[in-house]
């Protein structure tokens, strides 16, 4: 079984190590006997997304995300709207995330007309969003808590057409004010999580690849890895954000 994976944008978005979420998927594959294909899809590229299993898309500043635009919207736009509306899953990272939504306005107001797949805008502000924190995700998607790291101006506000991918522990997540975090709509998962965010939430990376492969070959087993090592990390970072909070 081998599930093909693209890394959209990888010379403009990729921050904090953003691209070590595909070598996280890739290898939690491989250790099961399974394989990825990875296309990187930058600027300029006329790569389709055509049998593509996973969609990865991760951060960028304001200045990154205003070179796309031409090349998102010379017909991106409209294949990734088709891709999210026929299941494809899509992880997308702060820049990326913003990117999946109707807009996004700089503290200085300059717009970005992003690609609207996701019912969300984004509003920057002077006053940065920066540190670790932790969110839980709904029920609905396992309840795991996730660890992250945000660093962000934008404040995302989400429509009625969206669900939150969860709920802010600690930190500031869409915008600081709501409590919620990041956004889920059909296979899309978007948050503000860098970091990289997988590798630290292993059973975060594994909803992503159950998704991925029921959608391909109707079901999924995951057989169980040793994920001490993951899991020691993960615990680490929610003791210590508790410990900050108390
Ligand atoms: N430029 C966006 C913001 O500051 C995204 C930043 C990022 O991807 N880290 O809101």
């Amino acid at each position: 079984m081998k599930l093909k994976i693209c890394h959209l944008y990888p010379d403009v978005l990729n921050l904090y190590g953003d691209g070590g979420n595909i070598r996280c998927l890739t290898r939690r594959l491989q250790w099961r006997g399974m394989e990825a294909e990875l296309v990187k899809m930058p600027i300029g590229s006329h790569e389709s997304l055509a049998g593509v299993d996973l969609v990865f898309i991760g951060g960028g500043q304001d200045f990154e995300q205003q070179v796309l635009l031409e090349d998102l919207h010379r017909g991106r736009d409209e294949e990734l709207r088709a891709a999210i509306e026929d299941g494809v899953t899509v992880l997308a990272v702060c820049g990326g995330y913003q990117m999946l939504g109707a807009y996004y306005e700089t503290y200085d107001g300059q717009r970005c007309d992003f690609i609207g797949a996701l019912d969300l805008y984004t509003v920057g502000a002077r006053k940065r969003m920066i540190g670790n924190y932790m969110f839980r995700c709904d029920d609905a998607l396992g309840g795991m808590t996730v660890v992250g790291f945000e660093n962000h101006s934008g404040r995302t506000r989400l429509g009625s057409g969206v669900q939150p991918l969860g709920t802010v522990l600690a930190g500031f997540g869409n915008n600081g004010e709501d409590k919620t975090e990041g956004a889920h709509y059909k296979n899309v998962f978007g948050t503000y999580s860098h970091g990289p965010m997988l590798p630290k939430n292993p059973d975060f990376a594994d909803l992503l690849l159950r998704t991925a492969l029921e959608r391909r070959c109707g079901s999924a087993e995951l057989a169980p890895l040793d994920d001490a090592l993951e899991r020691m990390a993960h615990a680490e970072m929610c003791a210590r954000l508790e410990r900050e909070r108390a």
